[in-house]
């Protein structure tokens, strides 16, 4: 027998439509799904009641917080999260980044609300279950089980405002798939850093990078509150000339600068040696960040700055492609 936890925070998965839209429920319609299967145990507790677009870092820290106390304390052989899917994928990274994985942590969501047609709720719930209680989801670090496809959280990202297949880890692809009766992994994950934080630090900041943008908005970030800039730049990781005095200005304010891709697909690359290209913006000091999103390198660079670490320790921590 496993006994599972579900936490729920709230989301689609929780809420119900009515005359085409979408509301919260006081009363989560999970809590009333059955689910039957005579090996699991499910324990069902309420932590948050929030549409995802409310979640912020410190509730993500609360989420964390009580995930590392049930496993510490053995409460349970698996753990489930429901979870809004507009944020899903951030506060799944930031679970990854935070807790040692040794037993399986999974979220999940929906697309479609409790009461609406094809609703995908229970069924993706479902899923996550089963998916927590199998021995193999362990060492995985934090998966998200969506439409039948086990990802990352590392890589997934949300693709489609509302199709039901809508997660996706580019690049890379899922780890495992829900069959009709078994859970199949055919990828492992590389090894994980572990940065137990247990308080944020504010100031780490996303900027999305597109032809003709001002130099003024560089210029407004340099800033004592500003601690780290997360950009996702052009192609393999470029700029257009104009910011590059600006963020040469930041990062010699000591402010740490990390280039990701704005392409859905591929890593960020230093290839062009040209003022603004990504040989250029490296040698200034720019750090590299290989095959995260912009949320989730913004996310890791600040996990990085409440856990303390100096700018030579951020830059390698933000470099290295599989932590
Ligand atoms: N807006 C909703 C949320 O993130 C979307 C969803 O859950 O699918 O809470």
């Amino acid at each position: 027998m496993k006994k599972i936890l579900a936490l729920h925070t709230g989301g689609t998965i929780s809420m119900s439509a009515s005359n085409d839209t979408v509301k919260t429920n006081e009363q989560n319609p999970l809590l009333d799904s059955q689910f039957i299967n005579e090996n699991i145990d499910l324990v069902n507790e309420v932590i948050l009641n929030k549409p995802s677009e409310h979640i912020t870092p410190d509730d993500m820290l609360i989420i964390k917080k009580r995930v590392k106390k049930a496993i510490d304390e053995k409460e349970c052989d698996g753990i489930v999260i429901t979870h809004g899917t507009d944020t899903l994928e951030e506060t799944a990274y930031f679970l990854d980044l935070t807790i040692e994985n040794t037993i399986p942590v999974v979220l999940t969501g929906a697309m479609r609300s409790s009461n609406e047609l094809g609703s995908d709720g229970v069924y993706n719930f479902q899923s996550a279950i089963l998916t927590a209680a199998s021995d193999e989801a362990s060492g995985k670090g934090v998966l998200v089980v969506m439409n039948d496809e086990i990802h990352t959280a590392r890589f997934v990202t949300k693709t489609h405002t509302t199709n039901v297949n809508t997660f996706r880890t580019p690049t890379f692809g899922p780890l495992g798939i829900v069959y009709k009766r078994d859970i199949r992994f055919f990828q492992a994950l590389i090894n994980q850093h572990v940065c137990d934080i247990d308080h944020l630090e504010k100031g780490v900041y996303l900027i999305k990078a597109y032809a003709g943008i001002p130099k003024e908005i560089f210029e407004i970030m340099n800033r004592p509150e500003t601690k780290g800039i997360v950009i996702e730049g052009l192609g393999a990781g470029n700029l257009p000339v104009e910011v590059v005095e600006p963020i040469q200005a930041l990062i010699d304010n000591d402010i740490t600068v990390v280039m990701v891709s704005r392409c859905y697909n591929g890593l960020a690359e230093p290839i062009y040696d040209y003022a603004g290209g990504g040989i250029d913006l490296e040698r200034m000091g720019v750090v590299f960040c290989q095959g995260l999103n912009g949320q989730k390198a913004r996310l890791k660079l600040q996990v990085a700055v409440s856990g303390g670490m100096n700018s030579k320790d951020i830059a390698k921590y933000m470099r290295d492609a599989v932590s």
